[in-house]
C-alpha cells in the first residue's frame, strides 16, 4: 500500500494558482518552501461517509496513487510526494506547464501529419509503457493529454489523469462502465471484460478527431454515440479527409476494430507505415498530408465551450447538494438523528452517470 505523509502539506508547500479542476477536487500550483522548485499538487476530497456522493473513496485514490508510483516515464506525468489529512488527499506531481496538446495544435496556423505524428509518437510510447506493466489508463482524451512546454522546439507529451486507471491481474476479469462517451470502445457499453486494447480505440478516435476535426461516433445525444459505437457507424467523409493520406485512414481502421484482440497494439501502432514509413513514397505521401486546421479548430472550440459549460454545470450541482446536506445536517440536529441523509444512491451508479455525462 502507498505510504501517504501524515503531515500539512503547506508545511512544505506554499499554495499557489489553481490550473484545473476535475470531478474530485482542484489543481494548484506548488512552491517547494526548501528550494523553490515548482510542482502541482492534486487536491482530492475524501468521501466522507460509504453513502455519501461527495469526494473519492479513499480505495481510489490509493489506486491511483500505486498506479503513478509504477509510472515512471518522460511521457507520463511523474508523481512526487502524497499527503493525507482527515478530509482530503494531495498528490504532488509534475508541473506540466504547457497546457492541452489540442489547444496547442488548435493555435497553429498549419500542421503536417508529420508533425501530427512526432506527437502521436509520444503518446503511444507512454501507453506502450503503461501496457508492458499491465495497466490500462481508461479515460484518454484531449483533457487528458498534456505537454511540458508549449515553447520548446520539440514539446513533451505528458499523459495525465489516471483516476480511472486499473491494473490487470493474470486470470482475473475486469469490467467498468466508466469513460466519456466519444472515446470509450464497444466493450465498455456492452460491460464486457476490458483489456489494454480498451485504451487503443481511444487512440483510433483522438487520431480521428486530430486529422479532421470531427468525432467518429458523435450523435445528437449520449445515447445515440453510445449507439453509434456499438454500431460502429463511421466513415472516412470526403469533405473532412481530403487532406488526409490513405495510410492514415489505415492506421485508423486498425485501431477502431470491434474485436479486441484484432486491435493494433501501442508496440504494433509505432511499427504501422504512417508512423514508420517504409518506403520513400509513404515517406511523402505523409509530409503531403496535413491535418484539416479549419474544422479542427472549430472542434476544440466546441469541445472547450462544452468543458466550461460541464464545470458551471458541476459547480450548481455542488452548491446544490452542499446546499442540501447542510439543511440536512440542519435538520439532523434539530432531530437529533444519526442517519447521513446527504445521498443514498449507490457509489458505482452515481461515478458512471458523472463520467458518462461528462463531456460528450
Ligand atoms: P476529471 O474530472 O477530468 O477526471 P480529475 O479530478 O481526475 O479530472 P485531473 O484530470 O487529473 O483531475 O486534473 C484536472 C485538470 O487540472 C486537468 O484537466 C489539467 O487542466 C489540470 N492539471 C492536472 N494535472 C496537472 C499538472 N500536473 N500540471 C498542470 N495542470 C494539471
Amino acid at each position: 500500500m502507498a505510504q501517504f505523509r501524515l503531515q500539512n502539506v503547506e508545511d512544505f508547500y506554499e499554495l499557489g494558482e489553481i490550473l484545473g479542476s476535475g470531478h474530485f477536487g482542484e489543481v494548484r500550483e506548488l512552491r517547494e518552501r526548501s528550494c523553490g522548485t515548482c510542482w502541482a499538487g492534486k487536491f482530492v476530497k475524501l468521501r466522507r461517509s460509504v453513502s455519501s456522493r461527495l469526494g473519492m473513496e479513499r480505495k481510489s485514490v490509493e489506486q491511483e496513487v500505486e498506479i503513478l508510483q509504477s509510472l515512471q516515464h518522460i511521457n507520463i506525468m511523474a508523481l512526487r510526494d502524497v499527503f493525507e489529512s482527515r478530509a482530503e488527499i494531495v498528490l504532488v506531481v509534475e508541473l506540466i506547464r504547457g497546457g492541452e496538446l489540442f489547444d496547442f495544435i488548435a493555435s497553429k496556423e498549419n500542421l503536417t501529419e508529420n508533425e501530427a505524428i512526432d506527437f502521436l509518437k509520444q503518446i503511444l510510447r507512454g501507453i506502450g509503457f503503461m501496457h508492458s506493466k499491465q495497466i490500462a489508463h481508461f479515460d484518454l482524451k484531449p483533457e487528458n493529454i498534456m505537454l511540458s512546454d508549449k515553447n520548446a522546439e520539440h514539446p513533451e507529451i505528458k499523459i495525465i489523469d489516471f483516476g480511472l486507471a486499473h491494473r490487470f491481474i493474470a486470470g482475473e476479469e475486469y469490467k467498468s462502465l466508466c469513460g466519456t462517451p466519444q472515446y470509450i470502445a464497444p466493450e465498455v457499453i456492452n460491460y464486457e471484460p476490458l483489456s489494454v486494447s480498451t485504451d487503443m480505440w481511444s487512440i483510433g478516435v483522438i487520431t480521428y478527431i486530430l486529422l479532421s476535426g470531427i468525432s467518429p461516433f458523435q450523435g445528437e445525444t449520449d445515447q445515440e454515440t453510445l449507439r453509434n459505437i456499438v454500431d460502429m457507424k463511421y466513415d472516412f467523409d470526403e469533405h473532412y479527409f481530403s487532406q488526409t493520406s490513405n495510410i492514415a485512414k489505415d492506421f485508423i481502421e486498425k485501431l477502431l476494430v470491434k474485436d479486441q484482440s484484432e486491435r493494433m497494439t501501442a508496440d504494433e501502432c509505432l511499427l504501422h507505415p504512417w508512423i514508420k514509413p517504409l518506403t520513400r513514397k509513404q515517406a511523402a505521401n505523409r509530409s503531403r498530408s496535413s491535418i484539416n486546421m479549419k474544422n479542427f479548430r472549430k472542434f476544440n472550440a466546441r469541445r472547450k465551450w462544452k468543458m466550461s459549460y460541464n464545470m458551471v454545470w458541476a459547480c450548481n450541482r455542488l452548491s446544490r447538494l452542499q446546499l442540501h446536506c447542510k439543511r440536512d445536517k440542519e435538520d439532523q440536529e434539530l432531530r437529533s438523528c444519526e442517519s447521513d441523509q446527504e445521498d443514498t444512491e449507490t457509489k458505482p451508479a452515481s461515478l458512471i452517470r458523472r463520467r458518462l455525462s461528462s463531456s460528450s
